[in-house]
């Protein structure tokens, strides 16, 4: 990531609790050159992929992924928190520092012959990004890669998404 990107990407510190650094990405999201930056790299990674959809992840993956979606010329999925969406749904939990959560996508918005790319902020435990690869791998698509902004490496996700990947690439643009 060059300096345009990681100079906008603000530390907040003790948020949401006491000695979790928080990666505050609303200052690169108000600069529309550092954005579009960021957009064009997540979808340059799409044409290298030959990706037919990206995931986001809600909710600043929503926010990452949409723009990509119209650059690159593919398709947006939302992969929601629970309760979200109104069809029939696939669901996967996963486990949280403490207790679990659930993320979903519509059964029927990714079909066997996409190549999808997971798309959100920060990777850190790693926890959501390998739920959201097994929903990819459950509705019945492949994995093209999972991108994001920023890898927390003292957290190890990609050490906890290796075996889920399966050979698909993990970048931080
Ligand atoms: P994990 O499942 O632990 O990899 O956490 C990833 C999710 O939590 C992403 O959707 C991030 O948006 C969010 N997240 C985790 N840690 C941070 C952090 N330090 N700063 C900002 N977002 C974070």
């Amino acid at each position: 990531m060059g300096g345009l990107l990681r100079d906008r990407i603000r530390d907040v510190p003790d948020y949401p609790k006491p000695g979790v650094v928080f990666k505050d990405i609303t200052p690169l999201l108000a600069d529309p050159v550092a954005f579009t930056a960021l957009t064009d790299a997540f979808a340059r990674r799409c044409a290298d992929l030959g990706v037919t959809k990206v995931l986001g992840l809600e909710a600043r993956g929503f926010i990452l992924a949409a723009p990509v979606a119209v650059r690159a010329g593919v398709g947006f999925v939302p992969a929601r928190k629970a309760g979200k969406l109104p069809g029939a749904i696939l669901s996967q939990a996963y486990d949280l520092e403490y207790g679990s959560a659930e993320i979903q996508v519509h059964a029927d918005s990714l079909a066997a012959g996409d190549r999808v790319l997971v798309i959100d902020d920060v990777l850190a435990t790693g926890g959501t990004a390998a739920a959201s690869v097994e929903l990819v791998r459950r509705a019945g698509a492949r994995l093209a890669g999972v991108s994001v902004l920023l890898e927390l490496g003292f957290l190890a996700g990609r050490e906890r998404l290796t075996g889920a990947l399966d050979g698909a690439p993990l970048d931080a643009v």
